[in-house]
């Protein structure tokens, strides 16, 4: 079967509606600095998906020059007036993200960069959840995938996907058992082969052939990359579809859920400013 990301996307912006009329309009900032198109276009369409829930997105854009000092300024004012920050990244390479990072209140952290966060996250008691590995969770228990005692396989390390997964998937009620495959792992074939549930987050265009995916098995594809001005994900859809038992598409799949969840954030952020 194939997963509808939209239409889950949909059942999330439903369930937030109530609460959105209760806390008024969240007030997000997006920064970004002398960013690629691809990362201004992302950050369009949270302003969209922002625009349609009533949750107002501000980006600021500076400039390329900018230095690490002049970003966390203007990240220190936006703390005072935002509910929720969220950056653009990767950075240019002479700024240094992980100052950036930890200028942002961990209370408006709404992406959960912020050491701090993480730290919350690591001991099972997350305040925002990571919006990549939370959608893919919400993917999983929105299709009553079983969970418990299942083999996962992600491929990749990073730490806004592949990590903080990995941690919420072997969380105490959680209770998979988890493989995190990486650039330097031997035989990645050996390791997709055994997963129950298979997440692929490399950017790597269909990285993900048939023959590495187990009969049955659930495919969760994070992917997003270009291939010949299209957009595909890191798993070969036409070939492994016909072999899982449920699989999501690149678009349509992730991508339109993370939005929902970063929404979601918004709003817990938006509580914890008014108690601030
Ligand atoms: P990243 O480049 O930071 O990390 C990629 C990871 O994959 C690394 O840990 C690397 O070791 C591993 N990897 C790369 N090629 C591999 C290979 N051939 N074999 C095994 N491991 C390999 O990327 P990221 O930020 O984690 O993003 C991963 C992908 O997910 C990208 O395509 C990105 O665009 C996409 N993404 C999608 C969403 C969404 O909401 N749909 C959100 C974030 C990222």
């Amino acid at each position: 079967m194939i997963i509808d990301g939209r239409d889950l996307a949909t059942q999330i912006e439903l369930e937030m509606k109530e609460e959105l009329k209760e806390l008024g309009t969240p007030k997000l900032a997006a920064v970004i600095v002398g960013a690629d198109e691809g990362t201004k276009s992302y950050m369009r369409s949270i302003q969209r998906v922002g625009e349609k829930l009533g949750i107002e997105v501000e980006i600021v854009s500076l400039s390329e020059e900018s230095n690490t000092e002049e970003v966390k300024d203007v990240i220190s004012g936006l703390n005072s007036k935002k509910d929720g920050i969220i950056i653009g990244r990767p950075f240019p390479s002479h700024i240094n993200e992980q100052q950036v990072i930890t200028s942002i209140l961990p209370e408006k952290d709404i992406d959960c960069l912020h050491p701090i966060n993480l730290g919350f996250l690591f001991l099972g008691v997350p305040r925002f959840n990571p919006c990549t590995p939370q959608a893919v969770i919400e993917i999983l228990n929105r299709t009553n995938t079983t969970i418990r005692g299942k083999r996962v396989t992600i491929i990749g390390r990073s730490n806004i996907v592949g990590k903080p997964l990995a941690i919420m998937l072997i969380q105490r009620g959680v209770d998979a058992t988890v493989t995190v495959c990486h650039t330097k792992t031997h035989d990645l074939s050996a390791h997709t082969r055994e997963a129950d549930i298979l997440i692929a987050a490399a950017g790597h265009p269909w990285l993900i052939g048939a023959e590495m995916v187990k009969q049955g098995a659930v495919v969760i594809d994070v992917g997003v990359n270009m291939n010949d001005g299209k957009l595909v994900g890191d798993v070969n859809f036409n070939e492994v579809e016909p072999k899982a038992s449920l699989i999501t598409p690149v678009p349509g799949g992730v991508g339109p859920i993370t939005t929902r969840v970063l929404m979601r954030n918004a709003l817990l952020a938006r509580c914890l400013s008014a108690s601030l």
